[in-house]
């Protein structure tokens, strides 16, 4: 009993002592807000849309290069994806950064609509996500530098995120295969570090080519490729009904012809199904493929499909992921400035409801149940890594992801001040897993019983290349 009290005095003590070894760092981190404010700003204004985030992925590798980084451009076979290397030897710390807009969600950071000019906007906040990323694995560098530790702290350039898929190339190429751990965050309207799943996806255009005639003239001679995209639809939706819980489809006609008189000879639907598992993915769009196969039958009219993404459901690793919760309450949440809160009223107003900052300024509770929130590409590395993730109050609370709100949040200060929430975490939790090889071997562990032993990966996109293409 007195050898136990004595270990669990040492424990705390030891623990104390690491606590205050990381304090000075997670300072100086914090001291660089403004200048990581400016990164993210840019990025913000950049707005580039997925694999052809130029400005973007550059601007975050010069801010690496300059801090000591080596880089490597363009892994994976993706021009904007790129590896930044500190360090040597073991422990291998992973970070990831997105950095991709959205079409067609340009706002400016102002809490009312402005109309849109067409461009991209930051609506999932992924300029913050790929500065407070990289502000933390410059944060971890700092660490090892100064304490002369081995160990290598790797930050990981994720290009198109939003239906790209991007990590799944990666994860393909083995880029993560030699960490022990990979980190990532996102934006949200909250902080929490709970376990929240995301949905298995497979997303594919579906092309259909039919003759085009005059239509009131010889439309005996047209075979109409929009027919087949309403035939399909139909099918699909009446397919909804006969599906399991859970499953998602979603569509949106990207071509449907030109002009009202002439039969359209190309028509393309762009398809996603998800589900909480890869399997029944698999199975719902392989019957999605079915009824375009039943719509181009019955309109004479030919079709093709290409796969654009593919992305597996997220693994989460308990103990991890409740040090990440642990170590998000430590660092805790921010108040807001008068004028700050001015704005969050706004945009409060423009989402019908009261403002209530509580988990801007506090920490989401560990056990809140959260509905599974899209689907990310971080799910293929979760398999080939143990991962954990947290989501920072960049936005304000109840905007949801994809909004006009969450640009214009985005844009501003709380924003910023979002992203050191998470940034600060995520350099916190890194540094813990370089001291702590006890921790590392249980992590290890808990992924392999999660994961299975005999897991074997196999990308829902296939052996595609990546589609360079895609927001073209
Ligand atoms: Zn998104
Ligand atoms: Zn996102």
């Amino acid at each position: 009993m007195k050898h136990t009290l004595l270990l669990l005095t040492l424990l705390t003590l030891g623990s104390l002592s690491a606590q205050k070894r990381y304090q000075p760092h997670l300072q100086a981190l914090e001291s660089k807000a403004a200048e990581y404010g400016e990164v993210a700003q840019t990025i913000w204004s950049y707005a580039e849309l997925g694999y052809q985030e130029e400005q973007s992925s550059a601007l975050l590798q010069s801010t690496l290069e300059s801090e000591g980084f080596t880089i490597e451009k363009g892994v994976a076979g993706i021009p904007t994806a790129f590896l930044a290397t500190f360090g040597s030897g073991g422990p291998t710390v992973g970070i990831l950064a997105e950095y991709d807009a959205l079409p067609g969600l340009s706002q400016k950071a102002v809490p009312y609509k402005i109309s849109n000019d067409g461009r991209g906007g930051h609506a999932c906040g992924h300029h913050l996500f790929g500065t407070a990323s990289t502000a933390a694995a410059i944060a971890v560098k700092n660490y090892l530098k100064k304490s002369g530790k081995k160990g290598t702290i790797k930050l990981f350039g994720c290009p198109a995120e939003e239906g790209g898929s991007g990590k799944v190339y990666m994860t393909r190429a083995g880029l993560f295969d030699d960490l022990d751990v990979a980190l990532h965050w996102h934006a949200d309207s909250k902080n929490s570090a709970g376990i929240r799943p995301a949905l298995a996806n497979k997303s594919a255009k579906f092309r259909f080519y039919g003759i085009a005639a005059h239509a009131a003239g010889a439309p005996e001679m047209g075979r109409s490729a929009l027919d087949a995209v309403e035939a399909m639809n139909t099918m699909v939706n009446m397919m909804r009904e006969h599906v399991t819980d859970d499953t998602r489809i979603h569509y949106v006609i990207t071509r449907g012809g030109e002009a009202p008189n002439v039969v359209p000879d190309f028509a393309e639907v762009y398809y996603y199904s998800r589900h909480s598992t890869r399997d029944e993915v698999i199975r719902v769009f392989d019957r999605i493929v079915d009824a375009a196969r039943g719509a181009a039958l019955g309109t004479g009219t030919t079709m093709e499909y290409e796969m654009i993404g593919g992305t597996h459901e997220l693994l989460y690793v308990p103990s991890l992921q409740k040090r990440m919760h642990q170590n998000l309450s430590r660092i805790g949440g921010y108040s807001y400035t008068p004028e700050e809160k001015a704005f969050a009223e706004e945009i409060s107003k423009t989402l019908n409801r009261k403002l209530n900052t509580e988990f801007i300024e506090g920490v989401v509770p560990y056990e809140t149940p959260e509905k599974p929130g899209g689907s990310t590409d971080v799910g293929d590395v979760s398999f080939a890594v143990p991962t954990a993730g947290m989501r920072a109050a960049t936005w304000v609370p109840g905007t949801p992801a994809h909004s006009w709100q969450a640009v214009a949040a985005g844009g501003t200060s709380i924003g910023e001040k979002g992203m050191m929430v998470a940034a600060k975490t995520l350099a916190l939790t890194a540094m813990q897993l370089m001291d702590d090889a006890a921790f590392r071997a249980q992590i290890k562990k808990e992924f392999i019983e999660t994961r299975g032993a005999e897991f074997n990966y196999i990308p829902l996109l296939g052996d595609r290349e990546p589609a360079l293409d895609y927001r073209n």
